[in-house]
């Protein structure tokens, strides 16, 4: 869906009712359902769905599982829906939209191609071609015929990943980590970023475009201070791979910048928080 321009009528219409501002607001970190978004909101479930209901109407929210009876559904924010909550959060919080390719057959996570095949790229090139095409040799996709704009799985992408890990390290993920680091700036939508003569801050508060090009699910917020950026994923439950993959792509930005720094995880959605935190600071 194209950005219709519409953000200030848009903006009035959620701001002229509560309902309509908290359900949205909620909306932000995840998708949820009706009654997650009555608990969170403190709103009756009535008014939710009425809001729902309003919100959709007008292309700011969605339904991802259409099929699934009603108060099962599971709503998210549009790229209309995210850019409005942006103006209404305010410049310095950066807001991508959790519906980018919702299916009518219901919604499925995916990854571009596009990083995909770069990483293999660089798998064979520092593992070899034989050695590697042995090693993914079990894996359910046929990297042959992969490309820049299939859109994979989550579940495939985190099975290769599996592969790799069990092929390659230790299993601490250590070497999925180190992988990335190395391998990030050959990804296109990152390098076509990272090349940027702009300053580090600039450039992570870019990270949220490359997110919403690669990936058709989950959310990026970015936060910058002098010589710090936090990165939260709200993200469906990541694999420890996936959360290393992150780590480590974070840890080849500062690389390549040749900026001499530290990536902390701080929060993880695997020990119970609502997202996964990565810190950088140099
Ligand atoms: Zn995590």
């Amino acid at each position: 869906m194209e950005p219709r321009g519409h953000v200030w009528l848009d903006f009035s219409f959620v701001v002229s009712s509560g309902y309509r501002e908290k359900v949205l607001a909620s909306l932000a970190p995840k998708p949820k359902v009706p009654s997650q978004l009555a608990e969170e909101t403190d709103l009756r479930i009535v008014h939710v769905s009425r809001a729902l209901r309003e919100l959709s109407d007008r292309g700011l929210v969605e339904c991802l599982t259409p099929d699934v009876k009603a108060r099962g559904r599971l709503y998210g924010l549009t790229p209309d829906g995210a850019a409005l909550l942006s103006e209404l959060n305010g410049s310095r919080r950066y807001v991508t939209p959790t519906v980018r390719e919702a299916t009518k057959e219901g919604f499925v996570p995916k990854i571009r191609g596009s990083s995909v095949v770069r990483f293999l790229e660089y798998l064979r090139k520092t593992r070899g071609r034989s050695v590697v095409a042995d090693a993914i040799a079990s894996w359910s996709v046929d990297a042959d015929k992969l490309t820049e704009d299939t859109w994979l799985s989550v579940e495939a992408c985190a099975a290769l990943l599996e592969i790799v890990e069990t092929n390659f390290g230790d299993g601490s993920y250590g070497s999925i980590r180190k992988l990335f680091s190395e391998a990030m700036s050959t990804f296109p939508t990152v390098r076509e970023q990272l090349t940027k003569a702009i300053p580090l801050t600039a450039l992570a508060e870019r990270a949220p475009i490359v997110y919403a090009k690669e990936w058709n699910y989950g959310r990026l917020e970015v936060t910058t201070e002098r010589r710090k950026i936090v990165f939260r994923h709200y993200d469906w439950m990541p694999t420890p791979a996936m959360c290393a993959m992150f780590h480590g792509i974070y840890e080849g930005g500062l690389i390549y910048r040749g900026v001499k720094g530290k990536v902390t995880k701080t929060q993880c959605v695997r020990t119970g928080s609502d997202h996964c935190e990565y810190r950088v600071e140099w």
